[in-house]
């Protein structure tokens, strides 16, 4: 199997599998119980906080709560604000993933004023609009950091400069679940504005299932779910202690070196399938992910190409890679002013640190027959 679909999941690094059968295998006990000191079930959740404190430069481990991944935690967020009682202004930008959307959408309907910050022809969020949508009662911005079908990155930074500005009582959340593994983050310095920042460990190659909110000191969010009192209280459930030390494991081995090689691959692949198709590629224009490739092929299905590669024991994404099934074409790629037939024609390629040139040749060659085969001829 050749699987370059890395922004859908990662495969988990042998130290997250190892680490990860331990807590299954012998150290199984409740992390909650008097006795977790004795057992050792209490290390893997201190351990996770502070590899991902390390990981993200945050001040303190004690800034992180572990949910189910970034779903949960990016769904978290809204449900906090319905429970809160001032209603107001809450924006999203035009391209979130649908566990940021939807919620959104789903708010609106309790009062709040919902509104989405467009982005530009490369799918970069567009200041000067989000600038006039910021008002003194705005309550969230939730803008994510990189998309996961274009790559592009967004200005996280520059964001949270406006929002101190124009709306200091705003909470700055963003979804980092593309980006965390995947470049450099410093929640101290360059991303010293952002309140709140949600990651999922699959995505940089730890186990699925597990993941977590930042929220910085001072931040007040009221508790998602009510029990037993573990995550501070603000989220309980037995603790999930293979898949945290599954998460640190994954966590500690991130190499942001190798986002270099990565990058040089998928330029590669990118210079190749531009000479042999009629492709456009998304985004190009931008700083975005080392690893992602987001295409159309002109006079082509994503959807069948995908399938026709999978046929083939290659693995990639299409248009909506995150809702399986999907035959609806991207959100993302409309709101970047994408026709219509052309979002339909796109496929996502997505490398990982064990992506091999080989795999890119066969990718390359199987493309261009399957789509030679599948366009119509010139008459
Ligand atoms: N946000 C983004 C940007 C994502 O790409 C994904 C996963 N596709 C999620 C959130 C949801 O992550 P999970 O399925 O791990 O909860």
């Amino acid at each position: 199997m050749i699987y370059l679909d890395n922004n859908a999941t990662t495969k988990p690094v042998q130290a997250a599998v190892d680490a990860m059968y331990r807590y299954f295998n012998d150290c199984y006990f409740n992390a909650s119980t008097s006795t977790a000191a004795f057992t050792g079930a209490d290390r893997p959740r201190d351990e996770a906080a502070m590899a991902m404190a390390v990981l993200l430069n945050a001040e303190d481990p004690a800034c992180f709560i572990f949910t189910s991944g970034a779903t949960e935690s990016n769904n978290w967020i809204f449900a906090a604000l319905t429970k809160a009682s001032q209603r107001g202004r809450i924006i999203v930008s035009a391209i979130e993933h649908p566990s940021v959307s939807e919620p959104a959408s789903e708010i609106a309907s309790y009062g709040f004023d919902v509104m989405e910050a467009p982005v530009d022809g490369q799918g970069v969020v567009r200041l000067d609009d989000l600038a006039d949508m910021l008002t003194a009662d705005t309550q969230l911005v939730s803008i994510m950091a990189a998309n996961n079908e274009t790559g592009a990155y967004q200005p996280i930074k520059e964001i949270g400069q406006m929002l101190r500005k124009i709306s200091p009582a705003a909470i700055f959340h963003t979804d980092a679940t593309q980006a965390v593994g995947k470049f450099s983050i410093d929640l101290q310095e360059t991303w010293g504005d952002v309140d709140l920042l949600s990651f999922s460990a699959h995505k940089f190659h730890g186990p699925k299932g597990v993941g977590g909110l930042y929220v910085r000191p001072g931040i007040e969010l009221s508790p998602l779910l009510l029990g037993g009192g573990q995550e501070r209280g603000l989220r309980s459930g037995t603790t999930n202690t293979p898949g945290l030390a599954g998460l640190t494991a994954a966590a500690r081995s991130v190499d942001l070196l190798a986002t270099n090689r990565i990058a040089a691959l998928r330029d590669r692949f990118e210079e190749r399938l531009t000479m042999a198709l009629p492709v456009t590629i998304h985004s190009a224009a931008v700083p975005r992910l080392s690893n992602t490739s987001c295409f159309s092929i002109n006079g082509v299905l994503g959807e069948d190409l995908a399938q026709d590669l999978a046929g083939a024991g290659i693995i990639v994404g299409t248009g909506a890679a995150c809702s399986s099934g999907a035959t609806k074409p991207s959100k993302t790629l409309l709101a970047m002013g994408v026709d219509y037939q052309t979002a339909n024609g796109t496929l996502r390629v997505s490398l990982s640190s064990l992506t091999t040139p080989d795999e890119i040749e066969a990718i390359l060659t199987k493309l261009i027959a399957a789509t030679s085969a599948s366009r119509p001829k010139p008459t």
